[in-house]
């Protein structure tokens, strides 16, 4: 990464993908390598001012808090090369069963007095069956929506029937933490145990529950540029409405332990390209933030970010909650929703940036060459 001045050609494109974006268009694949592709310093703050922008457009000054409890912890028969919480591997991470009410309860009682939206139930297993285990789940869940503290939000692995999805959501489940982690291309570097398709069925699963999905990856796990590019389409694709951005934080004892952590600038150009490609969703950044971001913390928003993972990782600290309520005001921006119901995300035409396009809108290349009003002017 060089420091230099803004290149005026660059800046041109920049401001011209960016307006597209504010106009309610999209970006190509192809426009997205080449944003990820930006070196200079210069052109990158170029880049994240106009992901603020962008941000404030379909997000104003509201940001999206979630925390989560680790809800069962360790001996994961999973091998993902990034997690502390793997079986395969020697990190002394924390082990129990599945987490009684107590603890739950307390973490929603002090989510609410935090403003934080959504507490998610995170299990370290491979996935959730029917019988007694579904059963404590959706009692859990059952407390917490009683307790009417915040929302309850759960990851808990892959789900490979119909009937667990809709238990889940009759339970009360509104959002479904599930990562893509990666790009498919990059996904077998990661996890061998299962596949990337084993986690595109899942969210099938979900989204005919009715249940909406916190979906996103992992960065710096050695992936390239393109596969980032690819993962925040194929978010696009799935229907993601909030997206985690964690920045991998390497584990000793993980086979991730030795990688060399991403440039500052490199990941805010990250974030800021997933806000290009993904206007209207949440761009949550969760682990690995304070490790990877120091002091520059708070650039995530000029990049774009409109949600916050606050409060401690599964088996990492985070900075105090205090710190990141302060870190908002500072900034003017306000953490209360009255109830987020995502109804920010949805959007008519497709994306030509006409407010009364009526093209069935659709993820597909080519989806503004159906569009009558495009045709006209190109
Ligand atoms: S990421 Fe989840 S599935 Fe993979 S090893 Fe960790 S707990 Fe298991």
């Amino acid at each position: 990464m060089t420091a230099k001045q803004v290149d005026a050609n660059n800046h041109d494109q920049i401001s011209q993908l960016g307006g597209r974006v504010l106009d309610g268009g999209h970006i190509s694949r192809v426009e997205a390598l080449w944003l990820i592709n930006l070196e200079s310093s210069g052109d990158i703050l170029d880049l994240l001012s106009w992901a603020n922008r962008i941000r404030e457009k379909f997000k104003g000054n509201k940001i999206h808090l979630c925390s989560i409890v680790n809800a069962k912890a360790g001996a994961c028969s999973e091998n993902c090369s990034f997690c502390s919480q793997s079986a395969h591997y020697q990190t002394g991470a924390p082990k129990y069963g599945f987490v009684d009410p107590e603890p739950v309860a307390e973490a929603g009682q002090e989510a609410k007095n935090n403003s934080v939206t959504a507490v998610g139930l995170v299990a370290a297993w491979k996935g959730l069956n029917e019988g007694p285990m579904l059963d404590e789940v959706c009692a859990r869940v059952r407390e917490m929506k009683a307790a009417g503290n915040t929302r309850p939000d759960v990851s808990l692995g892959l789900i490979k029937s119909q009937t667990v999805a809709d238990r889940l959501k009759e339970a009360g489940v509104e959002c479904y933490g599930h990562n893509l982690e990666s790009s498919r291309n990059f996904f077998p570097q990661t996890c061998t145990t299962h596949t990337f398709d084993d986690r595109l069925e899942t969210i099938g699963h979900l989204k005919k529950a009715g249940i909406k999905i916190c979906s996103g990856g992992i960065i710096g796990m050695g992936e390239t540029r393109e596969d980032r590019c690819d993962l925040a389409f194929e978010l696009k694709a799935i229907g993601a409405n909030v997206v985690p951005v964690n920045i991998l934080n390497p584990i000793p004892g993980t086979p991730f332990a030795k990688l060399a952590p991403l440039p500052v600038l490199e990941i805010l150009k990250t974030i800021a390209c997933f806000r290009f490609i993904l206007p209207r969703q949440e761009i949550m950044i969760a682990g690995g933030r304070t490790v990877n971001l120091r002091d520059t913390q708070s650039m995530i928003f000029m990049a774009g970010a409109s949600a916050l993972m606050v409060g401690n990782y599964l088996t990492t600290l985070n900075q105090p909650v205090e710190k990141d309520l302060q870190m908002l005001k500072d900034l003017g921006l306000d953490p209360n929703w009255d109830s987020h119901d995502f109804s920010d995300q949805e959007q008519t035409g497709c994306g030509c940036g006409r407010g009364n396009c009526e093209t069935e809108i659709a993820v597909e290349k080519d989806a503004q060459s159906l569009c009558h009003a495009a045709q006209l002017t190109t």
